[in-house]
């Protein structure tokens, strides 16, 4: 398959300028830095790329590394969720830290900030200092704390350190400038008291740092040199370079943003996403209809889809959404370039082969993939019992019908050409079975001058496997749901429709994950919930043109 151009990337641009110039020794260093306090969706993905892409594109390396500075919302299972995520999107960091790993040198920095009189504990309430910080317009009101001396300061963050004081009672605060403009400026909190165990660093911790303060360090502490990160960080640029200059770091590390992924019928935000699993909207983390990494690999989007997907849509400063239409077409592009072929009966109806006894046997060699020969080929049985599709046939055609209606002959895949001969029905008038014959001169191909009219897929009868189809729709009916007065009330009451009874040749199921293209239906992989004698199958997406 031809790849598409590769799309604009301002960053991979700055980059390349920073070498030519010998910035940075010639080194490139990234990382990506989630917090544990949920599963990784589409949108770090994005971010996973970005990081890893530049690293191994210029020769450097990128680290993983855990935001972990909220002992109140991060824990184990996020963290090893997030590890296992990465690496199976296909990449592998060169170190693996955590922000808590710094947790002492933070410390001493705080020490040395309030030692060059550029931090002070402010004892007001949180209320106080919100309000007191002013606003967009308005500038904010100097701490009565402010002007503390420093050996004040030391004394009651010592003691703020050891535990003695109340969650709330005291912050420490850089000393900037509470009439900047940007408001990230005006003596942004640095620290907070928590009297929490920490799932990764336990409970010694009495403080624990804020974000901004921690985020620039743990970047200069790894010798990060191109710092990327989404927009909404673009004000907090000046705080990040602050306490880099005041603290006369020996590395500076380039922080630079760049839009956010948006998807169509989609949210792509942990909160919201940990909504939709605590309040049971969907089943868990990893149900198909979530987009997180978790949600997507289930459902059978593959990681190479993915990456596609982001080469694709490339980094830009302007925030835009995609249309879902161009994220499922990347998926199905990449099913079918890979995905083996099967054949799968949805909705059975049973055709008799009038003119074959009812032991007859035939086994074919199908290939699993029309173009891709290293693909192999696996065999399928026929018998004069099978199933096809209940919509494969038509006691009043339209015109121009391609498949089965009373005396009208259709080649069933890999195998011969039927007609039907007779449809029976029960006393409600509904259809129960076809009669059809075969013609022997037909297997495989057409004889001369023949021209079967269409195509339809099939399976034998008493080989087939009974099968759970679990076909899903987008999980909200609303292009945009943040648009919405609450995002919940546009969740779509039909984005998952099970079917049982389904009937898939015995050659279909695999380990779970493995998707195939289900001929003339869709891609569908197989859940983690099949059993030996019971495949469950994700629709991952259908085929460009359904055949309903
Ligand atoms: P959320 O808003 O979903 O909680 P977050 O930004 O708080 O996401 P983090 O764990 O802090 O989540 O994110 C780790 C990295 O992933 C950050 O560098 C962040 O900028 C990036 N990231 C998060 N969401 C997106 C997105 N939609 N598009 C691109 N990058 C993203
Ligand atoms: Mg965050």
């Amino acid at each position: 398959m031809s790849q598409t151009p590769e799309a604009a990337n301002f960053i991979k641009n700055i980059i390349e300028e920073d070498l030519k110039n010998g910035k940075n020794g010639g080194n490139v260093i990234t990382r990506f830095p989630p917090e544990p306090n949920g599963y990784l969706h589409l949108g770090h993905v994005k971010s996973i790329c970005l990081n890893f892409d530049m690293a191994e594109r210029f020769n450097g390396y990128c680290n993983l590394r855990f935001d972990d500075t909220n002992p109140e919302k991060e824990n184990e299972e996020y963290m090893a969720s997030i590890k296992r995520d990465v690496h199976w999107l296909g990449f592998d960091w060169k170190h693996l830290r955590h922000a808590s790993d710094y947790f002492p040198q933070l410390l001493d920095y705080a020490w040395q900030l309030i030692d060059k009189g550029l931090a002070y504990v402010d004892s007001q309430s949180a209320e106080d200092i919100r309000v007191n910080r002013g606003t967009l317009t308005e500038p904010g009101k100097n701490s009565p704390y402010r002007e503390r001396s420093i050996a004040e300061n030391r004394t009651l963050f010592q003691e703020m350190v050891d535990g003695k004081h109340p969650d709330g009672s005291h912050v420490l605060r850089a000393k900037i400038d509470m009439a900047s403009p940007n408001i990230n400026l005006r003596d942004p909190v640095i620290y907070r008291i928590r009297h929490a165990a920490h799932f990764y660093s336990g409970d010694s911790w009495k403080v624990y740092p804020m974000y901004d303060y921690t985020h620039c360090l743990s970047d200069m502490l790894e010798n990060i040199t191109h710092s990327l990160c989404t927009l909404e960080f673009e004000d907090h640029r000046p705080l990040y370079d602050w306490v880099l200059n005041v603290l006369e770091t020996p590395c500076h590390p380039q922080q630079i943003e760049f839009a956010r992924l948006s998807l169509e019928y989609t949210v792509l935000s942990k909160r919201r996403l940990i909504q939709l699993v605590t309040e049971k909207h969907v089943n868990g983390w990893d149900d198909p209809r979530m987009p997180t990494i978790a949600g997507m690999r289930r459902r059978g989007i593959p990681a190479g889809a993915l990456r596609e997907f982001c080469r694709k849509i490339g980094i830009s400063k302007a925030d835009g959404t995609i249309a879902i239409e161009y994220f499922e077409s990347t998926i199905r592009d990449y099913l079918n370039e890979h995905a083996a072929r099967r054949m799968t009966v949805v909705r059975p109806l049973k055709v008799t082969i009038t003119s074959l006894p009812d032991d007859h046997e035939e086994h074919y060699q199908l290939a699993n993939h029309p173009q891709d020969e290293s693909q192999g080929s696996r065999s399928v049985p026929f018998s004069n019992t099978l199933y096809i599709e209940r919509d494969d046939i038509s006691e009043d055609p339209p015109k121009k019908w391609k498949r089965l209606a009373p005396g009208q002959a259709v080649r069933l895949r890999g195998s011969y050409v039927i007609t039907c001969d007779e449809i029976i029905k029960d006393a409600d008038g509904n259809i129960t079975e076809l009669r059809c014959h075969h013609d022997p001169d037909t297997l495989g191909k057409n004889p001369e001058g023949y021209k079967a009219n269409g195509v339809i897929h099939w399976v034998s009868a008493k080989h087939a496997l009974d099968c759970e189809i679990r076909n899903y729709d987008r999980l909200f009916s609303q292009a945009n749901p943040m648009e919405a007065e609450n995002f919940l009330d546009t969740i779509n009451p039909h984005s998952l429709t099970i079917i049982q009874g389904a009937k898939t040749e015995p050659a279909a199921p695999a380990e779970a994950g493995t998707v195939y293209q289900f001929e003339r239906l869709g891609y569908y992989a197989v859940d983690p919930d099949s059993t030996a004698d019971k495949p469950v199958f994700n629709r991952t997406v259908e085929l460009r043109d359904g055949f309903k």
